[in-house]
């Protein structure tokens, strides 16, 4: 069977003349899919931040709709305004609006605070040039003070102007369900895409979903730890997992999927193959 969700695809800035031409080639075969677009992240500090803006260059001339997220945090409001100033010329009318992380080590140093500040500005000195997309968390943010007032602030950022939300990954279908709900209660109509993460190696994954708070239930921990040094076997429960994750999502009326891809191809291809999508 065909289906027609919408899908996105994100990618980081690569470091090296390989891992560019890695994404070049992760880039052609995920065009198979059709995406809607897809999304490069974005660090603190120049050159990182440079890499964001060669990397959508680079995937618009493979006829990708690039869109660069854009963090808060650790730019003062001047840089913020150059790069949107940038962004604009180029063309680009989407961005992923956040407030970021700050690495360990670096400071802070930001006059905003808040992606809801970021959103507000951009919305008020470009009005709506921009399509906006913002972060949610149906597992709630890792430094939220409670479940409660982090929904009131997402709540927020949206009607600051933001007119669709991305995901943090997850694997419990509830959670992100909930969350939706939840957010409808507060006045949230827009769309909001989950974020899929495909499971190819298990530490990474398990260091990674302990900083960004994205939980691996219990049962799913203990299998992919039971298969050791069995990439295979790893894998293949992974791909059944996530696929299984994915249709549930879909089937519950999500809005489409945006892959964490990690700048590979094959691990989400073979997701939305199995999809039929
Ligand atoms: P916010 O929405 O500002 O929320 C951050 C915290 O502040 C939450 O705990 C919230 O409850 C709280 N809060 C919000 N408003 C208020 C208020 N008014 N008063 C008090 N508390 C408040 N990081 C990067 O560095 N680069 C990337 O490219 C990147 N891409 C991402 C893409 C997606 C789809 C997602 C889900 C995350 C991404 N991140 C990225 C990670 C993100 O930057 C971090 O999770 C960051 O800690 C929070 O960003 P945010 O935009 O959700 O922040």
């Amino acid at each position: 069977m065909s289906r027609t969700f919408e899908v996105s695809f994100e990618f980081f800035p690569p470091r090296t003349d390989a891992g560019r031409e890695k994404l070049t080639a992760t880039r052609d075969a995920l065009m198979t899919k059709n995406p809607e677009f897809c999304s490069v992240t974005f660090g603190a500090g120049g050159s990182t931040r440079d890499r964001t803006l060669e990397t959508v260059l680079e995937l618009r001339d493979g006829g990708v709709d690039a869109v660069p997220h854009l963090s808060c945090i650790s730019s003062d409001k001047q840089e913020l305004r150059e790069l949107l100033a940038r962004y604009r010329e180029l063309g680009i009318r989407r961005i992923v609006a956040l407030r970021g992380d700050i690495p360990s080590g670096q400071g802070g140093g930001g006059e905003l605070r808040y992606a809801s500040e970021l959103i507000e500005l951009i919305r008020a000195e470009h009005g709506d040039h921009f399509e906006l997309l913002a972060a949610a968390y149906p597992e709630m943010h890792p430094q939220a003070r409670d479940f409660e007032s982090d929904l009131r602030f997402f709540a927020a950022k949206m009607k600051a102007g933001a007119s669709r939300a991305i995901t943090q990954y997850f694997f419990d279908a509830e959670a992100y369900f909930h969350f939706v709900e939840r957010v409808r209660a507060l006045g949230v109509e827009a769309p909001i895409i989950p974020g899929i993460m495909p499971v190819t190696q298990f530490d990474s994954l398990v260091r990674f979903s302990d900083v960004c708070g994205a939980g691996i239930p219990r049962w799913i921990r203990k299998q992919l730890e039971a298969y050791g040094d069995d990439q295979e076997s790893m894998r293949a429960f992974g791909h059944e997992m996530v696929s299984r994750l994915c249709e549930r999502l879909i089937e519950g009326g999500a809005p489409g999927l945006h892959f964490y891809t990690l700048n590979q191809a094959s691990p989400s291809l073979r997701i939305l193959d199995s999809l039929g999508r």
